[in-house]
């Protein structure tokens, strides 16, 4: 585990809500207890539980939102959620999280956002590239060779941030979340992912935002096969993402389309066999699509839902499918390729990498 820990990681398929630490999210139902809008008892199991299928993580996902929807705490789980990746050596991280209204107290998508903004900027225990134009990126290239995580300097990580459309939203409420999207593009929004429960919602809901997404350059990723549902996830390879979340229940036509648009796939192995959207690893699709040299990568998910990190991702994927570490390395620094930050930030990542290769030998 430990050289899981100190292995330069990219992260590309974690969902803010769902990153939180489980010591943060007691504590804000502690509060709401004691005000009165919970009851603590009736949640703490809840949050606790270790097995969730896919129905429970989505009714656990509504907690963690009334816990978690004020610009105070959005602003402290953003912050706590990048500290926790950089602390295990994840050098570049592409965060999704869903924009949300909270009308009660006067938040809108964009205060969200600006509060997820907030939280970015408050983080202290690491340096934190976040905009593709701002200083702290300019002064990070210049300071390469960075991460070295041995030698005790100060950590840093890229990170840019996808917006969610929530498979519950109208196709207006998913334009509203794209157009919020391109005027956060100086911030390091980079694109859209559609997630929420797969079993909600049609895919031409969406479609007309996703395009209007496409057209204005923004890139994009999908929940894509998380339940059986051939029809939707043949219309979304022929809508041809950048890249595809999970891919559980896809069928030999789906892998065919896949693999002829060779689109990468995010893989989440804890989170697929904890929701047994997946039976076992033994029957996981990584072994095919690492064995096809098919494009893939390895990302926690939900870290908080699903007790897990990028570095036990990969400790998972080394015992699971017999992988070296020569092996498990190269895997980490194929996932620069599939990021969507400009070549700059891929040219510093694979420094990052070279240089980690050359502690090794
Ligand atoms: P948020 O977007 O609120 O920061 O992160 C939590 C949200 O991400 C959930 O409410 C859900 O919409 C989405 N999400 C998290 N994990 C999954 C998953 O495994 N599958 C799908 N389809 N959506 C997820």
């Amino acid at each position: 585990m430990e050289w899981c820990v100190s292995l330069p990681k990219v992260e590309l398929h974690a969902h803010l809500n769902g990153s939180i630490r489980d010591s943060t999210l007691l504590e804000l139902a502690r509060v709401l207890g004691e005000k009165g809008v919970i009851v603590f008892s009736d949640v703490e199991h809840v949050i606790l539980k270790n097995d969730r299928s896919l129905t429970e993580v989505f009714k656990l996902f509504d907690l963690i939102h009334i816990l978690t929807t004020d610009h105070t705490t959005v602003k402290r789980i953003t912050q706590e959620v990048i500290e926790d990746f950089a602390s295990e050596n994840v050098v570049y991280l592409e965060l999704r999280t869903t924009p949300k209204r909270n009308d009660s107290i006067g938040m809108t998508k964009r205060s969200y956002m600006e509060a997820v903004m907030e939280g970015l900027r408050a983080v202290s225990t690491v340096d934190v590239a976040f905009a593709p134009h701002n200083v702290d990126a300019g002064s990070l290239r210049e300071s390469l060779p960075i991460n070295d995580a041995c030698d005790g300097k100060r950590k840093r990580i890229y990170v840019r941030l996808l917006l969610s459309i929530d498979r519950r939203e109208s196709t207006a409420a998913a334009m509203e979340t794209v157009k919020l999207a391109l005027e956060m593009r100086d911030l390091g929004v980079l694109g859209i992912d559609l997630s929420g429960n797969p079993v909600v919602g049609e895919w031409m809901t969406y479609l007309p935002a996703l395009e209007f997404a496409r057209e204005h350059g923004l890139y994009i990723t999908l929940h894509c096969g998380e339940v059986p549902n051939p029809k939707e996830i043949q219309a979304m390879l022929d809508f041809i993402p950048q890249r595809v979340g999970h891919a559980c229940y896809f069928e030999e036509d789906d892998w065919k389309k896949l693999k002829h648009y060779n689109i990468p796939v995010e893989i989440c192995l804890t989170s697929n066999v904890v929701t047994a959207s997946v039976s076992s690893l033994d029957v996981h699709h990584f072994a095919d699509l690492y064995n096809a040299k098919h494009p893939i990568v390895l990302c926690t998910d939900d870290a908080g839902v699903f007790s897990t990190s990028l570095s036990n991702e990969y400790k998972v994927a080394a015992s699971a499918f017999g992988l070296g570490k020569r092996e498990m390395f190269q895997l980490a620094k194929n996932a620069i390729e599939f990021i969507f930050a400009d070549d700059g930030v891929k040219q510093d990542l694979r420094k990052i990498f070279d240089l980690a290769t050359k502690k090794q030998d």
